[in-house]
């Protein structure tokens, strides 16, 4: 059968857990070879691929930190030697972590826009130089990319400006190339680092105008419609999957 993602090949990172899972096993239903990039922890990376596998798709798990320039090669280059050129860079990993501004200590800012920032710029050159016409870059930015209605966020939601204004400016850069930029803007989804029984939570259902949190399935029905051929002239887009967060 002719899937959408057939002989494509994506690399996602952080895709060990949470809406970057979700995206694997999505991303390999629709027919791509799937690289689950992971940094800490193997078994649950290893888990994506076993159940990618015995649903009968194509996937492995590869450790890089990317926030490292150095691994960051070393992950596209393995990609390119098991499974083929990069098709499809989902850049999915990232934290958030809470402060005042008077607390927050210059680790923690560090932490965040390494992880979110940094290492989005680093995977995405490195997709530039590599990936052929066709080729999609998808960034997980947030609806707190878009306005702040909560204190104690804001270098958070600094981060996912970055990511937003960084997508328009490479949609720009790459579109010659015929390769599209998205950025697709989650609001509150039920993972590790957002349960929906979380003390934030309430505020953030309330939010929403579906009254609930969304689910990482919901973030990877979008990002696998947005990697599709299908999706071809879509590009320098924020796209919000969110429950009606900004509405
Ligand atoms: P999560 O459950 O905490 O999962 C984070 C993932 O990132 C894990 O797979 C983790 O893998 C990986 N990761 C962390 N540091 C890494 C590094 N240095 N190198 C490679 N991978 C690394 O988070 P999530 O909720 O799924 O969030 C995923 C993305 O969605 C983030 O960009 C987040 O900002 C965004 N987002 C989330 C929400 C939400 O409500 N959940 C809302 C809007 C946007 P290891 O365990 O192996 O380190």
């Amino acid at each position: 059968m002719n899937l959408p993602l057939t002989d494509k090949v994506a690399i996602v990172t952080g895709g060990s857990r949470g809406i970057g899972a979700a995206i694997c096993k999505k991303l390999a239903a629709q027919g791509a070879r799937v690289v689950v990039n992971y940094s800490s922890s193997p078994d649950a990376a290893n888990q994506v691929v076993e159940q990618i596998q015995s649903n009968g798709g194509t996937a492995i798990a590869l450790r890089a930190d990317v926030t490292d320039s150095a691994q960051i090669l070393d992950l596209f280059n393995q990609t390119e030697d098991r499974l083929g050129t990069v098709d499809i860079l989902v850049n999915n990993a990232g934290t958030a972590e809470y402060g005042t501004l008077a607390e927050i200590t210059d680790e923690s800012f560090d932490r965040q826009m390494n992880l979110n920032v940094r290492s989005v710029f680093i995977a995405s050159r490195e997709a530039a130089r590599r990936m052929k016409a066709g080729g999609r870059i998808i960034n997980i930015g947030s609806s707190l990319g878009e306005a702040v209605p909560m204190p104690n966020m804001s270098i958070y939601c600094a981060t996912k400006f970055a990511v937003a204004g960084l997508t328009r400016g490479w949609a720009r850069d790459l579109g010659p190339q015929n390769i599209t930029v998205n950025c697709v803007e989650p609001g509150p989804i039920d993972t590790e680092l957002n349960p929906a029984d979380g003390p934030q939570a309430d505020f953030q259902k309330q939010r929403t105008a579906l009254g609930r949190y969304g689910k990482p399935d919901e973030v990877a029905a979008l990002v696998a419609f947005i990697a599709s051929p299908e999706a071809s002239n879509i590009t320098g887009a924020t796209l919000r999957v969110d429950g009606g967060w900004g509405a």
